[in-house]
């Protein structure tokens, strides 16, 4: 299990042992200290041993928690990728019917029906005879 709450808790064991192993006495223990061994503040250390979860990324990277960052979804299909260009695969149908469709639009272009023609109107004068 890698969800959050098993990070955090984790996070405040290690945070616990190592605020244990600041003094023998509990006069000696240091919270400070013990955010500083950890690389965060003692204030966001105090939150996250009383169960908050930090938002901040750079807190959020130390603790091993990951990252949220505002993604906008895909135009094509609404999912989010990672990736600029969509990744999501398309069925043999729905591909076949982009083909089908590129090809229409491709055979009712004019520049297709020139070209069509052109190549008739030589295939004509070119006949066997
Ligand atoms: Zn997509």
């Amino acid at each position: 299990m890698h969800d959050n709450q098993t990070v955090l808790a984790k996070f405040r064991r290690k945070a616990r042992k190592i605020y244990w192993a600041t003094g023998k006495r509990k006069k000696d223990r240091s919270w400070t200290k013990t955010a500083r061994a950890l690389g965060v503040t003692r204030g966001t250390l105090i939150r996250v041993m009383d169960g908050y979860e930090p938002k901040e990324p750079s807190i959020r990277r130390v603790i091993g928690l990951p990252v949220y960052r505002p993604v906008a979804e895909c135009l094509k299909c609404g999912q989010l990728h990672v990736t600029k260009r969509c990744t999501k695969k398309l069925t043999p149908e729905k591909r076949f019917a982009r083909n089908a469709a590129a090809y229409d639009a491709w055979l009712a272009s004019p520049d297709t029906q020139s070209k069509l023609a052109e190549s008739m109107v030589w295939a004509i004068s070119h006949e066997g005879g």
